[in-house]
């Protein structure tokens, strides 16, 4: 760790100013930066490679960069060059409280996982099996709430005409798995073990250094060169003015800065803010991911074990007397049209009688009242599921934002010094419904290019970060895979059943056909209430609200006739008591509010509040003057409320702002 003034290789350096840059030699190499910052009266320290966060990415990053270290340790090329005569100096910074804090369903054709891992055997991760059954479920209405247009509801009706033939528990099983949905072969898997298992094998041999509990505030820039990073302040009070305890956040000077921080990542977030996007690229299509994990009844508490016939149909028979219950781990059903239209859902069966079950609630589901929570309820109650849940546990539960704009949504994936890695760098596929294997893949792309500039002796530099990494990113499934999806989902922006038909269009053809797209930036994706019905369930949930204290937006539902939820403490049970189910949702003194409003007169104005019904832990809450309040102990860092605000006063941000911060959601099995 250094403290002077003078740059480890001895070089003149330009200063690092935080987000701020100076003066520097348009020649300049991204080298380690001297900490003469006049801002930081912090410590800094210099490293050879810092790393922002820790998931499946940066997991299949530093597995392949540690697995070619391994099997040459004393190769010079793996020498510092900040510490010269020491290893490579590699550190990782999370954000979470642990490394098991992901959350995901997941299944996973696993393609790039197991060719960095070609020994791996479901059974040495906790909850993983392999992937036996899959079918796709089209969810009829059991209840009569969900907001169904007439082309829907007339197909309802007419799927309902085969009731018991065609129709089963108000669900119509597609009679094949499209060939870009199928995970044959792949891999069920929780993402909170999975990434556990993934730094266990990376802490067994030394080479890097993970530190959970350790936010990235922002990146280090110097012009238009990322030259590390700078940690979160600590001891300062929510507004991030220094309290008892202050510690201002280290400067992390490093040779190369890898992104890796998700879909809501701060520092992948400011270096877009400074460097812009590559034009006719934006984060305009978003998602809620949310989900329960539930330990199944065992066969004998569960009448429909005895229903072999439809067990045996549905592939979900367990074949031996090992599990004891009817669904076989393996198993995996896409549902979609419940409980809205809009609302593609998942049940994934781990075994030892674990279901992973959620639901994703899209930026372009115009209603306001995205309550995903009480949604949630809803599925695991649908008939086709219930026959198999009810009398369950609830184990845990998560959210997480999902960055669904795929290759529209990819920033510069390289420049000066730095790259970017995984869901935030526009990896994810939403045509295919996968995204770890190819965070995982873009991971070790990056590591590969690292080693190979390693062995040439090369800087991190744009070019040379784009000649290798960039390359091989261009060459691979990934690419070719996010063309096939590009515009795959510009229906949807015009309603479900458009949005079939383009995924459809595109899947079938390989993204040759697709519809043209209609997208708005995330604020004006949520519709205002304006029909008069909306205004007389709204005066219903307002009474509802004053009758027993209940959140307007959950009142709005059971205005709009959602059934009430029938809580049974096991399964069924209140938002805040899931909070503490499973895990426990952590807030580690002396760091400022991550969640800000930028305008509080937008805010008081504003009617939908979308914010406050889509917030995952009721994080964000309804205050005085018809203000949204924060409180971060409740925050699960779902990054939900970064794209659900109806405000923006510029046209380009939303009125609320997420940054970095400690804390979330903990729950091992999610
Ligand atoms: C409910 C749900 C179900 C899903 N189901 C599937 C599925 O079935 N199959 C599939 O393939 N994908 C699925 N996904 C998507 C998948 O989880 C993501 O694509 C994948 O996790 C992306 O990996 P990543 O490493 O890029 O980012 P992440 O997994 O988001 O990891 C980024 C990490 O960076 C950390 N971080 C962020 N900011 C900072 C900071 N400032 N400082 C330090 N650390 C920071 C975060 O805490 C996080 O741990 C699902 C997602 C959800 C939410
Ligand atoms: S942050 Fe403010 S403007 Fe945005 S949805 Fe919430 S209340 Fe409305
Ligand atoms: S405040 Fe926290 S829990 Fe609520 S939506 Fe935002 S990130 Fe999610």
């Amino acid at each position: 760790m250094s403290t002077d003034s003078t740059n480890t290789l001895g070089r003149a350096v330009p200063q690092t100013v935080g987000w701020i840059s100076s003066d520097v030699d348009e020649c300049w190499e991204p080298t380690p930066a001297a900490s003469t910052a006049p801002q930081t009266d912090g410590a800094s320290m210099d490293v050879d490679i810092a790393c922002v966060g820790f998931g499946p990415a940066m997991g299949g990053f530093l597995t392949t960069l540690t697995q070619a270290w391994t099997e040459s340790r004393t190769d010079p090329v793996f020498e510092s060059k900040v510490m010269p005569g020491m290893p490579l100096q590699i550190l990782c910074y999370e954000r979470a409280d642990d490394l098991a804090a992901g959350v995901s369903g997941v299944v996973t054709r696993a393609r790039g996982i197991r060719a960095t891992l070609p020994n791996l055997k479901a059974e040495e991760i906790p909850m993983a099996a392999e992937v036996k059954h899959e079918r796709v479920l089209y969810l009829l209405d059991p209840t009569g709430a969900s907001r169904r247009s007439r082309p829907l509801r007339i197909t309802d009706f007419l799927l309902r005409l085969g009731r018991g033939l065609w129709l089963k528990d108000d669900a119509f099983q597609l009679p094949w798995t499209p060939g870009f949905l199928r995970k044959e072969n792949g891999l069920v898997l929780s993402i909170g073990q999975f990434n556990q298992w993934v730094a266990s094998q990376l802490m067994a041999n030394g080479l890097v250094q993970i530190w959970p509990g350790t936010p990235v505030k922002g990146p280090l820039f110097a012009n238009r060169t990322v030259v590390g990073v700078r940690l979160a302040d600590q001891g300062v009070d929510k507004k991030g003015v220094p309290a008892d305890g202050y510690m201002p956040g280290m400067d992390v000077h490093a040779r190369l800065t890898v992104v890796g921080d998700g879909p809501v990542g701060a520092v992948g977030g400011a270096i877009d803010e400074r460097l812009g996007m590559p034009e006719d690229h934006a984060r305009r299509d978003w998602a809620l991911g949310m989900k329960f994990v539930i330990e199944l009844p065992p066969d004998e508490s569960n009448p429909d074990s005895l229903d072999k016939e439809s067990l045996a149909r549905d592939g979900v028979i367990a074949p031996n007397r090992i599990e004891t219950s009817p669904l076989q781990p393996g198993t995996v059903w896409h549902t979609f049209g419940y409980p809205e239209p809009e609302i593609f859902g998942f049940l994934y069966v781990h075994p030892d009688r674990l279901v992973s079950v959620g639901i994703f609630v899209p930026s372009w589901m115009g209603d306001p009242a995205r309550t995903c929570y009480r949604y949630l309820q809803h599925f695991i109650q649908h008939p086709a599921l219930w026959r198999y849940l009810k009398n369950g546990r609830l184990r845990s539960w998560g959210a997480k934002s999902l960055e669904e704009s795929g290759r529209r949504g990819e920033p510069f994936l390289t420049g000066n010094g730095y790259a970017r890695i995984g869901e935030g760098s526009g990896s994810t596929n939403m045509l295919t419904g996968s995204g770890v294997d190819e965070a995982w893949t873009t991971g070790t792309q990056l590591a590969e290019a690292v080693i190979e500039l390693l062995h040439n002796g090369k800087p991190f530099t744009h070019q040379n970060l784009t000649n290798s990494y960039v390359a091989r990113r261009r060459d691979s499934w990934v690419e070719s895979a996010a063309r096939d999806a590009e515009d795959a989902r510009n229906g949807f922006h015009g309603g479900i059943v458009r949005g079939l038909i383009g995924m459809a269009l595109a899947g079938l053809t390989g993204g040759k056909l697709h519809l043209k797209p209609r997208l708005l930036p995330t604020h004006k994706q949520i519709r205002h209430a304006h029909a008069a019905i909306e205004s007389i369930e709204r005066k219903k949930a307002a009474e509802l609200v004053l009758e027993d204290g209940r959140p307007f937006h959950d009142a709005l539902l059971s205005a709009r006739g959602w059934p009430e939820i029938p809580f049974d403490g096991r399964l069924l049970v209140t938002q805040q008591d899931a909070l503490l189910m499973g895990g426990k949702v952590q807030a580690m003194p002396g760091f400022a509010d991550h969640v800000t409003f930028r305008d509080l007169r937008l805010c008081a104005a504003c009617d939908e509040k979308t914010c406050i019904a889509m917030c995952s832990g009721q994080a964000i809450t309804l205050g005085a003057g018809n203000l949204p309040v924060f409180e971060r102990e409740k925050c699960v860092h779902c990054g939900g409320c970064l794209w659900n605000c109806a405000k923006s006063a510029d046209g380009a941000h939303n009125n609320l702002e997420f940054k970095a911060g400690v804390g979330g959601l903990h729950s091992a099995e999610n």
